[in-house]
């Protein structure tokens, strides 16, 4: 099964969790740690489960989500 890279910008994410409820496979949870406008960010806490669905990234209103596919 193709493996995919869930790179979440730190900076550009606001915190608003609607990727964590999209993602059918939990791989996202957010961080304890505050980035510099004061949002706890997103991040992929288990992106070897990810399916590559991009659910994800389209839900995203800031576009911080990338979804790659390894290899590609
Ligand atoms: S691409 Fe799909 S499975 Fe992967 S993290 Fe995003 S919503 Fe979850
Ligand atoms: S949808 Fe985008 S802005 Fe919202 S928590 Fe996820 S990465 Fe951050």
């Amino acid at each position: 099964m193709a493996k995919f890279t869930v790179t979440i910008d730190p900076e550009v994410c606001k915190g608003c969790e609607l990727c964590r409820s999209v993602c059918p496979k939990s791989v996202i949870e957010m961080n304890g740690a505050v980035n510099a406008k004061g949002y706890a960010p997103a991040f992929a806490a288990r992106a070897e489960d990810c399916v590559g669905c991009a659910s994800c990234g389209l839900v995203c209103p800031d576009g911080a989500i990338e979804i790659t596919k390894e290899g590609e």
